[in-house]
């Protein structure tokens, strides 16, 4: 538990001394402090240092303890733990937020740092338990196989890099810049030093101890660096991993370091990029496509002040409308409410930091050359309970550059704050020429209704971007936005992104693991990856597996059903009952006529029905329900006279703690007279435990 030696509200107000998390414990430096200061204020609020830290000790820590404890977790149990650290965190929400609000963010933009980042927690717990085995080994994609008589085969299995995850984040989002990259770490199975940007590293520092003190976290399976990472990236190896965040020229830096080469260490990098936003030539003002586009500018401009990697820089609109799309952008940014979030009407912050302040208006400089500015001033700047002397505030400004085909400058010079500059095009092709021009994006989008236009342009840009937003009247509403990666999708972008990956759902988990090709038997290869591969060897279960219990059940039980001789008459009354009386089953000259049958056929679901019927143990028991059916193939015809007989195989299992119950998957096999596979598939089913009551499911 942490101890408190002051209210949470006090210990926000003084300028704390930030520590590190190292071995299990929190390590206060006692010299070269720099100081962090409030946006709103330019008050001092922390003072940062990683002096004394022992960066070889932490890594053997995490590499030692961390490893082990997560190693004894299965996917799920590991699952489990994110929504639990995720509850705790939420119910510590309201600490973040008034904390938050020193880093120049509105309730707004607190939000989408908070909990957005608790969310993404939330997705990685779901996404884990759906997605993700209950074991310790992730199965890549389907066997293949590798003899013609199914006795070597090749399956892939990812299993988590045996070293540390290093995280080194950007001032712009202290939370889910944390949370967005831990979630999939600690559900992969690796342990994790964080290391905050030092400007917001007191907003990181604060939720972390939250982390710590929610008990949720195994031992070593995370730990905290506030300040320098002194020699640790000198320490990694091939089994460790960089994950970064933050400009282009830190990241590259950072990845050419000799030991990250010579180690080949794996280093993912989320950099800058001037991520656009295509208005299409069928958007014009009338059209509902046109106000969504001029939000949505207004709004990458605003939201964090323009700090975020994926706002808005470019803004590509057709020459024809480039005057009025000006218009009515300014028109919205002239109505935003600068200064002090802790005062309500206030819908912009302030940057993270007078130096921020200073970089953003040093870019508008460099920019200007090849701009006009056409709205925002840049030094003065009218601020609600705040001090624009003393505050991090800044005007939103715009600016627009005509001729930006022949100016690559405002295709690569990135003003991290509320800018964007406005371009025009003629052609659709000039369009994505302009949007490629970036160099590579994290995130681009396309407003417009007509489908072929956009159609062009995703095909023409969509090799520059990770991530492509398509707007029209019917998706705006519910759109998540232009700026807002999703734990689903991929955050990250090719060339001047970085060239990672970050999220996509259990692709951001695989990130912290390693891809590995097993060949061998099918009995081995189920031995490892605890689901049964076709041709291991199977175990005959003691009784009818519908009378085990989850606990009794074992991969591998199998059970092979007396046979049923399938009748014309089956095939009539299957075609009454269902209504399908497609001409392959009920005409026999039409049937014949048909390449793939020869007569009359039996409907393929007629076939998954009768094996139930032959497979299904009818009392009742612990199976509780039959919830689905993946993957199933009619591989061979069944024609009146044909004897089918089921093998009925227990495949995976995974128990839903906390529920009394678990999923078993069965492989089913119908075989024919001749040993022909004539249909295949897996059945999935809800067993009881044996030990624990079942709980009603609240979904
Ligand atoms: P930055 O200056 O590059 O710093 C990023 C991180 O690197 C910070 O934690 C920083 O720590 C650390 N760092 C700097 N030098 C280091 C070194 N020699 N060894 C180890 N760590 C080092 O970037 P920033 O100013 O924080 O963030 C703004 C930039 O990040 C913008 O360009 C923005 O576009 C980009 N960004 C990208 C994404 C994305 O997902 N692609 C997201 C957010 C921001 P200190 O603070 O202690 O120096």
């Amino acid at each position: 538990m942490v101890t408190w030696l002051l209210s949470p509200i006090e210990y926000n107000l003084i300028m704390r001394t930030l520590q590190s998390f190292a071995q299990g414990q929190w390590h206060q430096a006692d010299s070269k402090f720099q100081i962090c200061h409030n946006a709103i204020t330019g008050v001092p609020v922390a003072k940062i240092s990683s002096q004394g830290l022992d960066f070889a000790a932490m890594r053997d820590y995490a590499r030692d303890k961390g490893q082990d404890s997560l190693a004894q977790m299965t996917f799920h149990e590991r699952a489990l733990m994110l929504k639990e650290l995720a509850l705790h965190l939420l119910s510590k929400k309201d600490d973040f937020y008034r904390l938050s609000q020193a880093t120049g963010a509105t309730r707004q933009d607190s939000w989408i740092d908070i909990e957005g980042g608790i969310g993404t927690l939330f997705v990685y717990s779901g996404k884990g338990r759906r997605e993700m085995p209950d074991h310790t080994v992730y199965i890549d994609g389907a066997y293949e196989p590798l003899s013609k008589d199914g006795s070597f085969i090749g399956q892939h299995i990812c299993t988590p890099m045996q070293g540390v995850a290093v995280h080194i984040n950007a001032f712009n989002f202290p939370c889910w810049g944390m949370l967005e990259k831990l979630a999939p770490t600690l559900l992969a199975g690796m342990p994790a030093i964080v290391k905050p940007a030092s400007d917001t590293a007191y907003l990181t520092e604060l939720m972390f101890r939250e982390m710590i003190a929610s008990g949720v976290l195994p031992e070593g399976s995370v730990q905290l660096i506030c300040g320098s990472t002194g020699n640790l990236l000198d320490l990694l190896d091939g089994q460790d991993v960089v994950a970064f965040t933050g400009s282009r020229s830190t990241g590259q830096y950072l990845k050419s370091l000799d030991n990250i080469q010579q180690q080949g260490v794996r280093f993912t990098m989320e950099a800058d990029s001037l991520n656009c936003s295509i208005l299409t030539p069928d958007a014009t003002p009338d059209t509902p496509e046109f106000q969504a586009y001029v939000n949505e500018v207004v709004r990458e401009m605003t939201v964090k002040c323009g700090q975020k990697c994926t706002a808005i820089r470019r803004a590509i609109v057709p020459n024809a409308l480039i005057d009025v799309v000006s218009e009515a952008i300014i028109n919205q940014l002239d109505k935003v409410i600068i200064g002090n979030p802790a005062n309500k009407s206030v819908q912009m912050g302030a940057l993270a930091s007078l130096a921020q302040q200073q970089e953003v208006r040093e870019k508008i400089a460099q920019l200007s050359p090849f701009t006009k500015l056409v709205y925002g001033n840049i030094e003065e700047l009218e601020v609600v309970d705040g001090d624009a002397i003393t505050g991090a505030f800044m005007a939103p400004i715009l600016l627009r550059a005509d001729g930006a085909l022949n100016c690559p400058q405002v295709h690569d010079i990135e003003a991290f704050g509320p800018v964007s500059t406005v371009m025009g095009y003629d052609t659709l092709a000039e369009a994505a020429q302009l949007a490629n021009m970036g160099e590579g994006s994290l995130v681009g989008s396309i407003f417009g209704y007509d489908d072929d236009m956009v159609n062009e342009l995703v095909i023409k840009t969509a090799s520059y971007h990770g991530r492509l937003l398509l707007i029209n009247r019917d998706s705006a509403k519910h759109s998540s936005g232009h700026g807002s990666p999703l734990p689903h999708l991929t955050h990250g972008g090719p060339g001047r992104a970085g060239g990672g990956e970050e999220l996509g759902g259990i692709r951001g988990v695989l990130h912290y693991m390693q891809r590995t090709a097993l060949q061998g038997s099918p009995t081995t290869l189920t031995r490892i990856t605890q689901q049964y591969l076709p041709a291991a060897k199977t175990t005959e279960p003691p009784k009818h597996p519908f009378k085990l219990y989850f606990e009794e059940l074992t991969v591998g039980q199998s059970l092979t059903t007396d046979s049923r001789t399938i009748s014309l008459a089956d095939i009539e009354a299957f075609a009454e009952l269902s209504g399908d009386r497609f001409y392959a089953h009920m005409d026999e000259d039409a049937a014949a006529r048909n390449p793939f049958f020869e007569q009359r056929v039996a409907h393929g679901y007629f076939i998954v029905s009768m094996a139930a019927g032959l497979f299904v143990y009818p009392e009742e028991g612990p199976v509780l329900a039959n919830y689905g059916l993946d993957d199933l193939r009619f591989t061979e015809p069944v024609y009146p006279g044909d004897e089918i007989t089921i093998h009925f195989t227990c495949k995976q299992k995974a128990y839903r703690r906390g529920k009394g119950y678990g999923e078993v998957r069965w492989f089913i096999q119908a075989i024919n007279q001749g040993d022909e596979v004539v249909a295949q598939y897996d059945i999935l089913t809800l067993v009881a435990s044996k030990y624990e009551p079942v709980v009603e499911d609240e979904n």
